[in-house]
């Protein structure tokens, strides 16, 4: 059977970057991959420009630091110095303004004290050429390349693009993910099931899981196990890029969802993994959409979209790292644990002095989603009947930190 590595790695052969499209920068970019390396159209700061509110001076009129100057300008932000200082004069200058030709520092307010209405005397450490000055083009120059392609637009990018003239750039756009529960037994969450029924608690866990990787769910009704409830929503679901359903992907009498996929098209790339929960995972593509048939038990479909559907949906987004990274920790305990394939038991994770300890939390198996409640992680179990003991590493999935996007 085919093992999860080598199931993501078929995974990531077929998933590539949406193309990009010309974007306005609003806050709708925020969590954006960019698509173009954008450059700065002018030096920054675009002058040599004062950091304090004080004085700009010549350094040379005051060798010990001490003395007075004839004050002949003052310069606030926004407005170009007039004057050329020459030697023994000064001009006050605020923070953010052009420092004028002829000075080549300023000395702060505090350090100074008026004398009359245009004299100022100064008592400081004598000042270093280019004290409490950023001179012109120092932050970024013209040209310079100031983010690259690639990046994941952050509040302080969008100040950045601004700074440099942006207002719209080559994005990524957001994937819209269609997400289609599927099973006989499920129904929606306002209702309260009848004998034999569930709730279809996949659907919102799913549609959530999509939006915290920086896709856009969307919900297309529950379908049931027979075909002509099936190729209407699956025929809709493969127009968006990736399409996720869940359920009916195993090897029961009704399990049609596989069947239905090929005869729409859908190229099957595998079916089945070597895992616990999730064996019975679909991933298959029409085009350059991608399919994933997730097993309907709650802790599968979770576990199967960390695993294979979050890393397809970063490269969607443009994002070179698909991930999953896992951590290796040290087990916080002993623990016995006998599985026949490599399992992802539910875990809490913890940082330590020496890096991580791990410690399987109780649970019941792959439907159940509240024995979840304590844990943050899984931790990976090889095969085998096994006694683990503490301090033993082990690879961990981190589902519950927001790096994990
Ligand atoms: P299946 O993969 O269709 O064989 O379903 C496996 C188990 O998952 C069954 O016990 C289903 O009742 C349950 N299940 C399937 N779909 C959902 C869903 N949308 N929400 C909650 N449980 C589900
Ligand atoms: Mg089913």
């Amino acid at each position: 059977m085919l093992s999860v590595a080598d199931a993501q790695a078929i995974v990531l052969q077929h998933a590539r970057p949406l193309p990009a499209e010309i974007t306005p920068l609003s806050p709708a970019a925020l969590g954006l991959v960019l698509a173009e390396d954008v450059s700065c159209d002018l030096d920054m700061p675009p002058y040599d420009k004062s950091l304090m509110d004080g004085y700009a001076v010549r350094s040379a009129d005051l060798p010990t630091g001490e003395g007075e100057l004839s004050v002949v300008e003052e310069i606030t932000a926004g407005h170009m110095p007039v004057r050329t200082l020459n030697s023994g004069e000064a001009a006050s200058i605020m923070t953010g303004a052009p420092l004028p030709a002829g000075a080549d520092a300023v000395v702060m307010k505090e350090r100074t004290e008026s004398v009359g209405a245009t004299r100022v005397r100064i008592a400081d450490r004598p000042p270093r050429p280019g004290q409490n000055v950023l001179s012109r083009g120092r932050e970024m120059r013209h040209g310079e390349v100031v983010l690259p392609a690639g990046a994941v637009l952050r509040p302080q990018d969008l100040g950045l693009l601004a700074t440099v003239g942006r207002t719209a750039a080559r994005l990524h756009p957001t994937p819209e993910i269609a997400v289609l529960p599927t099973g006989d037994e499920i129904v929606e969450p306002a209702t309260r099931p009848g004998l034999g029924q569930i709730r279809n608690s996949n659907g919102p866990m799913l549609a959530a899981q999509v939006a915290r990787a920086g896709g856009r769910p969307k919900l297309l009704g529950i379908a049931r196990d027979r075909l002509e409830s099936l190729r209407p929503p699956i025929a809709e679901g493969l127009r968006s890029p990736l399409m996720l359903l869940s359920g009916g992907v195993s090897a029961g009498k009704l399990d049609l969802v596989p069947g239905v996929l090929q005869e729409l098209g859908v190229t099957p790339y595998f079916h089945k993994v070597e895992m616990k929960p999730g064996k019975p995972v679909f991933f298959g593509a029409r085009g350059s959409t991608l399919v994933f048939g997730l097993p309907g038990n709650p802790v599968s479909s979770l576990v199967c979209f960390e695993l294979f559907v979050r890393p397809a949906l970063r490269r969607l987004r443009g994002q070179a790292d698909a991930g999953p990274r896992l951590v290796q920790a040290a087990l916080g305990e002993d623990f016995a644990y006998s599985t026949d394939r490599p399992t992802y038991h539910p875990a809490f994770l913890e940082r330590c002095e020496t890096g991580w300890w791990v410690r399987p939390t109780p649970w019941f198996g792959s439907s159940d989603l509240r024995g979840l409640l304590p844990a943050n992680a899984f931790v990976v179990f090889p095969a085998g009947d096994r006694h683990h003991r503490a301090g033993e590493v082990f690879s961990v999935l981190r589902v519950d930190s927001d790096d994990v996007i």
